[in-house]
């Protein structure tokens, strides 16, 4: 039934059902189950239908939100999905996993005194209705091209330039350090937020659209860039950023202080059915543990909530500024505090403390000072205020940096910020060398999901250009008149 539009001042802003927190607590199955078809209409109906639409402004990929909101609402979903496919190469992702208050939704005009439309999710029920109706097909290329594409990364930046480039009708293979395809929307996101079947449903889309992908092949290690750059006419680097921030404080080296990613990795590995020796000794496995995250951001709410999820005695997140300056999405958050997680706010670590193993953290309560260098209110410790945390198992979710590329990649030329990411032309994502691009985490820093898909996009375009222009080149006078 076709829903009429401009509902917001009649139907009240109403996000799928999540399952109660106790039940959550107890599994690693995704939290709400979506929306079905009548709740889609409904929440797509309350769209104002904005002359100059701030949602689709603030979504990285500039989806055409208010016209697949409308083909919602009236029914015509696979209109909506095809509408919905043409920006966002995994729409399925993003409708989940997107920080929706940061971006699209917290910046609908009626988020304001209605609560802004459900965007992420009547995305995520156009494909995933898609999916079920067989509307999702394999590429098919209306040409084929014989020049070959190389990319080294099968994170979203690489996967979304991948399908891109197939299809162009370019032959494209992705190689990848890790032995299943993904990268941290398998290994570093967990599976409460995002179901791993999603992530291999695409993978195999992929693969049935003619992407060759090698696996357990890291660049560096098996090879160099410069023999990567012989085997193809184009190469894109779409690595991430992978090395952690460590904790600079007395007894960081004492056992049970993990980084974040090891930490989740090992929880991912599990829960995809690997043997995980560091989970079946104990050190990597929460349950029965205090334990303390230190951190803000998002790894640091994955961290909070996988532990809860293993069984975890207690849980607390200690981060040094405040609720509404912390850079992880709000939504994350409160899913935390429903689970069972306690925060404390304005609170930095100042030592580990135990002899062998770690028995408590010692922290201290913080102010917020006066903006620094990033505009961002800088913490203060308060003299006299420490206090003991017990903690069996210590987190570490400060952030990541990058690795050193040009000598990891024995590629001393491969020119890098001042961040040590890879320095690019904005506009086409070309690095210091000929022929060589890079997308995604790597160029911008720890990011986000949707931010890598549009870089993906956009250095597929700039390497379909670059080959081009070379074909053209290339050709002799007789083969242009061929043409
Ligand atoms: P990645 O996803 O990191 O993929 C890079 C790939 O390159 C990996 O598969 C890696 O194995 C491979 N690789 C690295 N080095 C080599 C090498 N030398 N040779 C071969 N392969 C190599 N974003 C959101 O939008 N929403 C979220 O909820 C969210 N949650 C997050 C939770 C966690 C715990 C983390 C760590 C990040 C989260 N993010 C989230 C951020 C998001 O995952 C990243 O911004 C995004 O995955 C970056 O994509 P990418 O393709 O650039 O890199
Ligand atoms: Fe919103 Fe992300 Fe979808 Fe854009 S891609 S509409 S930001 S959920
Ligand atoms: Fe609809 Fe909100 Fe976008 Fe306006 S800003 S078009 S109300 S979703």
């Amino acid at each position: 039934m076709a829903e009429k539009l401009l509902r917001f001042v009649t139907v009240s802003r109403h996000a799928p059902d999540k399952r109660p927190a106790a039940a959550r607590r107890r599994d690693f199955d995704e939290i709400s189950a979506g929306f079905d078809a009548a709740g889609a209409a409904l929440q797509a109906a309350r769209c104002s239908q904005c002359g100059v639409p701030y949602c689709q402004v603030h979504c990285p990929l500039h989806n055409n939100i208010p016209d697949w909101l409308k083909l919602t609402a009236e029914g015509r979903l696979e209109e909506g999905y095809a509408m919905a496919a043409a920006t966002n190469t995994f729409p399925e992702i993003c409708g989940r996993i997107c920080p929706q208050d940061r971006l699209c939704e917290g910046n609908c005009v009626i988020e304001k005194g209605f609560g802004g439309v459900t965007i992420g999710a009547v995305e995520n029920f156009l494909v995933e209705t898609a999916f079920a109706e067989g509307w999702v097909r394999p590429i098919k290329p209306v040409v084929e091209r014989r020049q070959s594409v190389g990319i080294v990364g099968a994170g979203p930046a690489g996967l979304a330039a991948a399908d891109r480039l197939r299809r162009k009708g370019y032959r494209v293979t992705v190689h990848d350090r890790y032995d299943r395809v993904g990268g941290l929307l398998v290994y570093g996101i967990p599976n409460f937020k995002l179901d791993k079947a999603v992530v291999a449903r695409r993978a195999d889309l992929l693969r049935a659209g003619g992407i060759d992908f090698v696996l357990d092949f890291a660049l560096g290690r098996d090879a160099d860039l410069a023999t990567l750059r012989e085997r193809h006419d184009a190469l894109l680097i779409a690595t991430g950023v992978y090395k952690a921030r460590a904790l600079k404080a007395p007894g960081a080296g004492l056992a049970g202080v993990v980084p974040a990613m090891t930490y989740l990795t090992a929880s991912n590995r599990q829960g995809l059915g690997d043997a995980v020796p560091e989970i079946a000794s104990g050190a990597l496995d929460a349950d029965g543990k205090r334990v303390v995250v230190i951190g803000g951001g998002d790894t640091a709410m994955d961290c909070v909530r996988t532990a809860v999820r293993q069984g975890a005695r207690a849980v607390t997140c200690l981060y040094r500024r405040d609720r509404a300056n912390m850079p992880g999405s709000q939504r994350e958050v409160a899913h935390a505090i429903e689970e069972g997680v306690v925060f404390e706010w304005l609170a930095a670590p100042e030592a580990l403390l135990g002899d062998d193993a770690t028995r408590a953290v010692r922290a201290i309560r913080m102010r917020l000072g006066p903006p620094g260098p990033d505009g961002r209110q800088e913490p203060q410790p308060i003299a006299g205020s420490s206090f003991e945390l017990p903690c069996d198992l210590a987190i570490e979710a400060l952030g990541f940096d990058p690795e050193d590329l040009p000598t990891l990649f024995g590629a001393p030329d491969l020119g890098v910020t001042g961040w040590g990411t890879l320095a690019v032309d904005p506009r086409t994502l070309a690095t210091t060398l000929d022929g060589v691009f890079a997308a995604g985490d790597i160029v911008r820093g720890a990011s986000l999901v949707v931010w890598a898909i549009r870089d993906g996009r956009l250095a597929a375009d700039g390497i379909d250009a670059y080959l081009r222009a070379r074909e053209s080149a290339t050709e002799t006078p007789a083969m242009a008149e061929a043409i």
